[in-house]
Order: C-alpha cells, then structure tokens, then sequence
C-alpha cells in the first residue's frame, strides 16, 4: 500500500451554496458524503484503494461553491489528525488585498503541502500580473512566496460545467507566461487542460522543465487518446483522481484503471508513488 493521489476534493457539503451542490452531488456517492464529514472514512477508503496518501484541495471561491478562507482552514483542520497520510493543499483569492494575502499565506505556511489556484473558479487568467494584462500585483506575490518557500502552485485548467464557472480562463497557454516569469516556480498543471487544450497543455509541458502535469479528472482510460505521445512527458506527471468530479467511480476504481494502462512499471510506479513526494511539501 503505498500509492499516492495527488488531487481530491473535501468539502463541507452543508456550508456550499445550494445550486453549486445540486450540481455537485448527483455525481457524488453515499460514501463521498460520508467522506466529507470523517477523516476517518476517508482513510478506510483510502485503505481499501491501497492508497497511502493523497492530497486534499482547498479554495475560495464565492463566485461558485460559495465559501472563502474558511474552506482552507477547514481542510487543514480535517487533515490534523492523519497528517502522515492526508495533506493540505492551501490556496488564497487572487482578488484579495495584497496584506491579507501575505497573512493568510503565512498562516497556513507550516500546515500545507502546496498552493492550489482556480481560475475557472476564480475568474482570473494566470498571467493578470503582467502589465499588457491586468496588473494584478496579488498574483505576483502569490507566486514570489510559492517560489520563495519552495511549495508548488497548482492550476486548474480545462473546463468545469459547475455554476458559474467561466471556462475562458482554463487555457493552459496562460502559464506559458508564468512559467517564463517564475523559472523556479514549480507549476501543477491539473487536468491538462482536458477536454480540448491537450495540444497547449503538451507544449507546455516540453517547453518548461518547472511545469508538471497533475493527470486527475483525465479518465484514465482516455489518459493516451488525450496524450498520444504521453510518454515524452510522463516523468513529470502525478497520478490523481479529482474526486468527486463527474467520471470519477471512486478512488479504488480510477487507481486500478491507471494501474491497468499499457505503459511501462517504472513510469507507473513514477506517476503514482513516487513523484508525490518530489512536488509536495511532505
Ligand atoms: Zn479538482
């Protein structure tokens, strides 16, 4: 039992905003709900998928679920008690003051694994900080103390079909600046820009030796039909689920699907065990 999931959800599902979980939870299961209110579910789970770890993502976003910094201190709060097994992806709002952002950040600093970012749900491109763009010096800051204190930023890119998500800014193509701008940056590149930017996501990929690819929400059956040349890049891939999201059977069943692919043991055994602990704070 020592493999790694590198991309799930837990939310307190009475705290979201009611169309975001109505939306949410006809793909959700028994078991998720379960999940959400008990760590200790989680790890039974977690034991039956021969999962060792996995990481749990936080972030604010009232434009869609509804919550704020809460839900990040809610995960660190729910992760406390198995820290050996769940870790806490931190994040805060591109659209929040500059002070509150250094503040938070160094709040959550000692409790999280990395700093997860949602444009999609965020409704901002990862690139605002620059001049030709928005100016958004917030993003600057986030990404100087990431870069600072080694903890890699994630990114959501791709679509979402959640309310209110604006799916323009899940180009993958937006990172190409940050990546130019932040070179010892380590960027998570979640999804791959899936269902219709894998060209983007794999040039980016070739081009940025700083940019890793989080394969979550891909179905694993479709991971090489997405990614037909997926072994030029696989050394910096991560294996996740993204559960809850539409597709996701559960944790044991994307695992063995992944585990069933037809590419080598040690690149398996790269995506999926070890390089978890190479781009998160473990
Ligand atoms: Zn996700």
């Amino acid at each position: 039992m020592n493999y790694k999931d590198c991309h799930i959800h837990v939310i307190p599902l009475d705290r979201i905003k009611d169309e975001f979980k109505r939306a949410l939870l006809p793909k959700t299961s028994k078991t998720y709900e379960e999940i959400c209110s008990s760590p200790k579910k989680l790890i039974e789970t977690m034991d039956n998928a021969n999962l060792e770890k996995v990481a749990i993502m936080s972030y604010p976003s009232p434009e869609t679920h509804g919550m704020g910094m809460e839900l990040v201190y809610f995960v660190i709060d729910y992760c406390s008690g198995y820290r050996d097994r769940l870790y806490p992806v931190g994040s805060v709002h591109p659209s929040m003051d500059v002070k509150d952002i250094i503040t938070h950040l160094e709040k959550q600093y000692s409790d999280i694994a990395a700093i997860k970012l949602h444009p999609v749900h965020q409704h901002f491109k990862p690139n605002d900080y620059r001049e030709e763009e928005s100016g958004l010096k917030s993003l600057e800051v986030i990404y100087e103390f990431a870069s600072d204190n080694n903890l890699s930023i994630l990114f959501h890119t791709g679509t979402s079909i959640l309310p209110n998500a604006r799916v323009k800014f899940g180009d993958p193509l937006y990172l190409d600046d940050v990546a130019n701008d932040f070179p010892k940056l380590n960027i998570i590149m979640s999804h791959g820009g899936r269902p219709f930017w894998m060209d983007k996501a794999f040039f980016i990929m070739r081009r940025f030796k700083n940019v890793w690819l989080d394969i979550s929400g891909i179905p694993p059956k479709r991971l090489l039909d997405y990614f037909p040349r997926f072994e030029i890049i696989a050394e910096r891939c991560i294996y996740g689920s993204d559960l809850p999201s539409p597709g996701v059977k559960g944790l044991k069943e994307n695992l063995e699907e992944f585990l069933s692919l037809p590419i080598s043991k040690e690149l398996k055994e790269k995506i999926a065990v070890k390089n978890f602990d190479k781009i998160y704070r473990t």
